[in-house]
């Protein structure tokens, strides 16, 4: 082995790559929530005090994203470790004054979505709920082929996340909660949302609604997720 190989990389290097590399999911201190030990070079927080500031000063005024954002903190703070998710989405519509609770429910978590408006209007609020096949497009008629439906040649409608917000925000929903929406179409719904749009529950139609649980079994069943290449093949794929 050569000398030149032997000889460490300038620090001044190795933290310049550090730091447009790393992340706060590299980081072990979290220096950023008690601020009782030392942030790593790449710190988010060091690096954006500017935008802290900014952030600090939108929510201690008086707009929607201030209540939002302190009402969130009162919940945590109040019920922490106590409640549900389920119940924490009720005590947080309550502190922001909701009255009318829009539900955006996937078809296929529809019986749960009427579980969860029992369990809102036990707490005096009233719930519409908009499934995500409402409007009941078929899917070739927004571009897809007809060999993409699950089942071909009939009708398969398309989620229409779009429609779901707009049938709640015009019925006047305070507050909209999604229930199992899928990957993207929750994006759609929650643009498209005029009022604060709050997730009980994601889709995941292999982990029960649980996504999480490919993280946690990583070590051995799901060790698959650290190796893309690894994933299931596309059912069209030859
Ligand atoms: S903000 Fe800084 S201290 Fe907090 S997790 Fe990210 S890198 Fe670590």
């Amino acid at each position: 082995m050569s000398a030149k190989k032997n000889v460490p990389a300038p620090k001044a290097t190795k933290v310049a790559k550090e730091a447009t590399e790393l992340s706060c999911s590299d980081c072990q201190p979290r220096n950023c929530y008690r601020r009782d030990s030392k942030s790593p070079a790449f710190c988010l927080s060091e690096a954006n005090q500017a935008g802290a500031a900014e952030t600090k000063a939108l929510y201690s005024g008086r707009s929607l994203d201030a209540r939002v954002a302190r009402a969130a903190a009162e919940v945590e703070a109040e019920y922490y470790g106590r409640l549900t998710r389920l119940e924490e989405t009720l005590v947080f519509a309550l502190k922001m004054g909701a009255k009318k609770l829009g539900v955006a429910s996937c078809v296929g978590l529809l019986d749960e979505s009427n579980i969860y408006a029992k369990a809102a209007r036990s707490a005096g609020l009233e719930v519409k709920t908009a499934v995500c096949k409402v409007g009941s497009v078929d899917k070739c008629e927004i571009g897809l082929p007809d060999h993409l439906k699950l089942t071909p040649g009939v009708q398969e409608s398309c989620c229409n996340p779009v429609l779901q917000a707009k049938i709640l925000c015009d019925w006047g929903a305070d507050i909209n909660i999604s229930i199992g929406l899928c990957v993207g179409h929750d994006y759609l719904f929650t643009k498209h949302s005029k009022v604060p749009a709050i997730t009980l529950a994601v889709k995941d139609r292999v982990l029960g609604h649980n996504p999480l649980a490919a993280i946690y079994t990583s070590k051995f069943y799901y060790k698959r997720i650290l190796d893309f290449k690894s994933l299931p093949k596309s059912r069209f794929e030859k």
